[in-house]
């Protein structure tokens, strides 16, 4: 055995050797219950960076340490390849998104695979190869002949001078990325998916994903934003037409001041035909930027319509306002306003002038001070007339009562959530499968004619996507009538991607259809790993998918992921490692300077998965140096020659403490990994017993014995992190197995077995004193022990004791009076 541990030589023979044995090949046909252990897949930017190297250990040991447990693991990877970079880089560097992705897969792949993750690399996807996206593209046809996509317009980002659309990311400030100029909004036909049918069905089914944080079921469920109000009508004043508005308090019905309108709104446009002041303020809100956010922060702004609604108890004129924070897209496109019990009505209402009504007052007689904010609490109705000294709950009932009798509105549950809107004007993604016939309109492209491939050999210059100009790729015949007809050349948000191909990884090479029965035999992913950015959108997309696919007859069951670890983010000076900010440290100097090990165990042992992780120079030598002592322990350890077997019955006092130890170790390891996901616990509890193995002087044969037992149970426990270092100290140690293929170690319980405990003592809930007693003995006696204890006597000195509480094994409270 050589003297000094040299990670490189180490870790290429290791990689080899499982690559050989075909080690992380997961098989269906197996009797050991299985285990699915997915960590989020890549974008192929080019190269690691160390928030993936976190990730895919995290996934790692987890999958190591299950396949110890004895369960069958699967443990893919792949690459979630399409996407707006590689059509930058495209742009930048004069090549071929496709050419540019598939070099990245390449590069990184090897970097993965020196990182010893155990991979079954047999299973390796890429959703930009036609032989994946094909699935999407089939159930996208098929989603269409059940309804549950559509066309309508939507507002895309617009640069006039690059006539391109934008994507939000491309969109800095409200100008265009590439030439500055200040984009615009325009609407242009667009596909969408019918999520909010499953609106209600996505919120509920949160109640069984028990194995999530809780903080990302509430970020899911505040996402789908259920509530329950009434849709009002309101009449328009010398018209036909009418403005319905949904409330979720309808209890301020009487309070309202104004109605506002999106300025998209029918009525406005038809309002702004003699009115120049509404033409230009409906102008200015069209170049408005179409991010939520952006229409969340932007000014409240408004203008008066001219027009004026009838409210539907009092027949009081109420006037219309086109304002800019209503959109059409969104319910009704028209907004009821109640200036004292809201506040963005509120300071609306203040800016143009508006009345500001009390209809409800504080149920406790408390103050309620308009002069500053509104008063958005529930509470008592006022000057209500009919529903004057209603709670806020019973005028809710009774004013939609009233409303429905006068068929002037009714009840209704609503979403926040809005339908997924999937096309993309960008090239480097999934060809929408549709065809589109001047006579016979939308068409999908019939199942024997996919996949619609995406032409790869391209040129992207910027000025939009190049099957945009292709004929060859959008001049086609309809399927239905065979007249001339034209491919949609949009592609697929990249979303679509991501939201299936957690369970593709079941049977990727399957032609003949989507998923197959291997699909049942995986699913559900048994733990998913991946960063909590993720929280909302590609968790609410796939759980959708799944229930897609579940009514298509492809799963059973009704969610993808039965646990979910969101790690944290890997952040050097206290802010998270970026290129921009400079100040990120690569993976791959980190693995050719101290090797795959000492990175994983970094990573594993700096934070606990959730928690971010402050990058430490120091912290990484650290690590090193811990696996170099574990390298020289081993190997000082076997210079001395053969070990003879194990006599417990005579060990001295010092081995059977050291041997409690090392299995008291394994207890807490265990629990460490396999329940809390604390590896940096379990590591840190690993390092304890290698310092009391270092301290033990004894070289008897018995000794001998129980530090072969004792690095043996360090090489398991440190098998799923450092596998490499493993790997080879296990065959050293004298193993013909490799430790890839060895069983989790059992605990020793009579090892663990103590002559005395130690017991802490308190006085008043405040630690004061340890004793040690005999493991068997009674109350009384431990009783006595403790109120002997000289620190626990200066405590009671001239006190009465009123009570003696001795929770057995762990602790004794002494109360005393004063
Ligand atoms: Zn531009
Ligand atoms: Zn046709």
């Amino acid at each position: 055995m050589q003297s000094e541990y040299s990670p490189k030589d180490i870790e290429i023979s290791a990689q080899k050797w499982w690559q050989d044995n075909d080690s992380f090949r997961a098989v269906e046909n197996s009797d050991k219950e299985k285990y699915y252990c997915l960590a989020m897949f890549p974008y192929p930017s080019g190269q690691l960076h160390m928030g993936h190297v976190r990730n895919y250990t995290i996934g790692d040991v987890i999958s190591r340490y299950q396949r110890m447990l004895g369960k069958n693991v699967l443990q893919p990877m792949g690459w979630d390849a399409f996407g707006l970079p590689a059509e930058n880089a495209a742009i930048k560097n004069k090549v071929a998104p496709a050419a540019w992705t598939y070099d990245n897969i390449d590069y990184m792949r090897a970097q993965l695979q020196r990182l010893g993750l155990g991979y079954d690399w047999q299973r390796e996807l890429a959703t930009c190869t036609p032989q994946y996206y094909r699935w999407e593209q089939w159930l996208f046809t098929r989603l269409f002949e059940k309804g549950l996509v559509y066309k309508k317009t939507a507002a895309v980002n617009w640069c006039p001078v690059d006539n391109t659309v934008l994507a939000n990311e491309q969109v800095i400030d409200g100008c265009c990325w590439r030439c500055d100029s200040k984009v615009e909004r325009r609407e242009i036909p667009q596909w969408f998916m019918k999520i909010t049918d499953y609106a209600e069905e996505l919120l509920n089914d949160l109640d069984q994903l028990t194995g999530w944080p809780e903080q990302v079921r509430t970020m899911q469920a505040n996402w789908i934003g259920r509530s329950e109000g009434v849709e009002i009508e309101f009449g328009i004043t010398d018209s036909d037409n009418t403005l319905s508005v949904y409330t979720t308090r309808p209890d301020t019905l009487m309070g309202v001041s104004y109605l506002a309108v999106a300025a998209e709104h029918p009525l406005a446009i038809q309002a702004a035909e003699n009115n120049e002041e509404l033409t230009a303020f409906i102008e200015e809100c069209r170049m408005m930027e179409t991010s939520e956010e952006a229409l969340e922060t932007a000014e409240k702004k408004g203008v008066a319509t001219g027009l004026t609604a009838i409210h539907p108890v009092t027949g009081e004129q109420v006037p219309v306002w086109a304002a800019n924070f209503v959109l059409m897209g969104y319910g009704t496109g028209a907004v009821m306003s109640v200036p004292a019990h809201d506040q963005r009505d509120y300071e609306f209402a203040q800016a143009y002038g508006l009345d500001v009504k009390q209809v409800i007052e504080p149920t406790d007689k408390s103050e309620c001070d308009l002069s500053s904010a509104a008063f958005t609490a529930k509470g008592r109705l006022i000057n209500s007339q009919q529903f004057d000294g209603l709670t806020s709950a019973e005028a809710f009932d009774a004013i939609a009562e009233f409303l429905a009798k006068q068929q002037k509105g009714e009840r209704q549950v609503k979403y926040r959530l809005r339908d997924w809107g999937v096309s993309r004007q960008r090239y480097w993604g999934t060809p929408i499968p549709i065809i589109n016939c001047p006579d016979c309109g939308a068409v999908p492209v019939p199942e024997q004619d996919l996949p619609v491939k995406l032409p790869e050999d391209v040129i992207v210059d910027g000025s939009g996507s190049p099957i945009k100009s292709m004929p060859e790729f959008y001049q086609c015949a309809c399927p239905k009538c065979g007249a001339d007809a034209e491919r949609e050349t949009d592609t697929f948000d990249t979303f679509f991607e991501s939201s299936w191909y957690y369970a593709r990884f079941t049977c990727p090479d399957n032609e003949e259809v989507m998923l197959d029965e291997r699909a049942n035999h995986w699913l559900s992913v048994d733990q998913y790993i991946g960063g909590i950015e993720h929280a909302v959108l590609h968790l609410l997309y796939a759980r959708f998918f799944h229930k897609l696919m579940r009514d298509e007859g492809l799963v059973t069951g009704d969610e993808p992921f039965k646990n979910l670890l969101t790690q944290g983010m890997v952040l050097k000076d206290g802010t998270k490692m970026s290129k921009s900010k400079g100040n990120t440290v690569d993976p791959q100097a980190l693995i050719d300077q101290y090797g795959a090990d000492t990175s994983r165990l970094f990573m594993m042992f700096a934070a606990p998965p959730e928690q971010s992780l402050e990058w430490s120079d120091k912290a990484v030598e650290g690590s090193n140096r811990f696996l170099k002592r574990l390298w020289r322990a081993t190997h000082d350890h076997l210079e001395q020659g053969a070990v003879a077997a194990l006599n417990v019955a005579e060990l001295s006092d010092e081995l059977q403490t050291l041997r409690r130890q090392a299995y008291q170790a394994l207890t807490k390891v265990s629990d460490d990994i396999g329940r809390r996901h604390t590896f940096n616990t379990a590591i840190a509890t690993v390092m304890e017993l290698m310092n009391a193995l270092a301290k033990l002087k004894d070289d008897s044969e018995q000794a001998r014995a129980v530090v072969q037992e004792v690095l043996e149970l360090v090489v398991l426990m440190l098998a799923p992190i450092t596998p490499h270092i493993c790997h080879e100290l296990w065959t050293l140690l004298g193993h013909d197995e490799a430790v890839v293929t060895a069983a989790w170690p059992e605990i020793d319980e009579a090892a663990m077995k103590q002559d005395k405990v130690e017991l802490m003592v308190q006085v008043n809930g405040k630690l004061r004193s340890k004793i040690a007693v005999a493991a068997d003995a009674d109350s009384k006696t431990i009783e006595a022990e403790a109120l002997a204890e000289e620190n626990v006597l200066r405590f009671t000195e001239g006190k009465e004791v009123r009570k003696v509480i001795v929770v057995p094994g762990r602790l004794v409270n002494i109360v005393v009076a004063g």
